[in-house]
């Protein structure tokens, strides 16, 4: 049976590539990093959308037991006044989960090998060239492999996306980084978001069971350089935050209470004119990155997944496939990307 191969063990490819087996297909995933070596820094949600994409790849049960819920989010000012506060997730939905990035790959990458879907990790695609039979990748090993599809879910600095279209513009940084933590503060309750409007940054934490409070803060300002980021500690990160927050307030307390802290600066990815050519397309960061404000990356790149795997199995050829893929996807992924840059 001719090979898809999924670039990237991230949520995308993964996800995807429970989708495509599930339809009967032989699937390879390639994973540039070494197995367990996802980012374990951030956290995310998986909002309704993403469960319920989850749900379709029959994958929802592993990863709600590996995630917590989420159940109400609330907006205050810095002094503590109550801005906003509403429920997440619909009455009889399969509702919001938290957990971190690193924990829902593990998670698609178990259920994935659990089914027989083989991860190469190591594996890093430096090329690929299409002829009408056939895709070859080449690795940066050297290593070669063929088949009638590849799937670049290899994220927002895509290899692929430029082996479809070798002018695709760069992901742009959206004017402001994000800061996240793991803190030992206690006291808000576990199943809400608390969103804290700082004049500086946007706060946000979220409770946790057994681990203390996880803690993000966008602030604005320039893109930080290479150095920068690599020299940034936990401690420089609180130092840097605790000049920018309120004195006295819950954000400089949760975060002051960090164990461990990061930054990174946030890009997005709007408007990528090719998705795909001949047997090569795009899905996730890969095609469209939202800056974080929404919290729909992963949700995206899980909806992504079902939908570019439904496309395939009813598409008489991969040209109808991808185009009724991309009728289905881009106006809502580009909508959210859009959305998230304005907030
Ligand atoms: C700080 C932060 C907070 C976020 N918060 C949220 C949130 O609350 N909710 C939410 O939904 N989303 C959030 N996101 C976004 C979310 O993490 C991404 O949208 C999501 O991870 C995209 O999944 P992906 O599989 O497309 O790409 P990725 O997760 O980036 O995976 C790409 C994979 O491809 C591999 N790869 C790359 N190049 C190659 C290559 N050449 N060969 C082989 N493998 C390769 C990488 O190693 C990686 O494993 C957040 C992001 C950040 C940075």
């Amino acid at each position: 049976m001719p090979v898809t191969h999924v670039v990237g063990a991230g949520i995308a490819g993964t996800a995807v590539a429970l989708g495509l087996h599930a339809n009967g297909a032989e699937v390879v995933v390639h994973e540039a990093g070494a197995e367990g070596d996802a980012d374990a820094g951030a956290f995310l949600a998986v909002a309704e959308n993403g469960m319920a994409a989850l749900a379709r790849l029959d994958a929802d049960a592993a990863v709600r037991d590996a995630s917590e819920p989420l159940r109400q989010l609330l907006l205050s000012a810095a002094d503590g006044t109550e801005i906003a506060s509403r429920p997440l997730g619909s009455a009889d939905g399969p509702g919001y989960r938290y957990l971190t990035r690193a924990a829902l790959c593990a998670v698609l990458c178990a259920e994935a090998q659990r089914r027989g879907i083989e991860i190469r990790y190591g594996e890093r695609l430096s090329a690929a060239e299409t002829t009408p039979e056939e895709v070859r990748l080449t690795f940066g090993s050297g290593a070669v492999a063929t088949g009638e599809l590849l799937v670049g879910a290899d994220g927002v600095r895509s290899a692929v996306r430029t082996m479809i279209d070798p002018a695709a513009a760069p992901p742009r940084y959206v004017g402001h980084r994000v800061y996240y933590g793991y803190s030992d503060a206690v006291g808000e309750p576990v199943d809400r978001i608390h969103f804290v409007r700082e004049a500086a940054a946007t706060f946000g934490a979220i409770a946790t069971e057994r681990e203390g409070t996880w803690w993000f803060a966008r602030a604005f300002g320039p893109a930080l350089g290479r150095a920068e980021l690599a020299a940034a500690t936990t401690r420089s990160i609180v130092a840097e935050l605790t000049e920018l927050l309120s004195v006295g307030r819950l954000p400089s307390a949760i975060v002051s209470a960090s164990r461990r802290a990061l930054v990174t600066n946030a890009y997005d990815l709007a408007n990528v004119r090719m998705w795909h050519r001949d047997r090569m397309i795009v899905i996730g960061d890969a095609a469209h990155a939202a800056s974080p404000a929404t919290g729909q990356g992963a949700s995206m790149a899980l909806e992504d997944a079902v939908a570019l795997a439904e496309a395939l199995r009813d598409g008489p050829d991969l040209a109808t496939a991808f185009a009724s893929y991309e009728l289905a996807r881009r106006e809502r992924v580009e909508a959210n990307t859009a959305a998230s840059a304005s907030m």
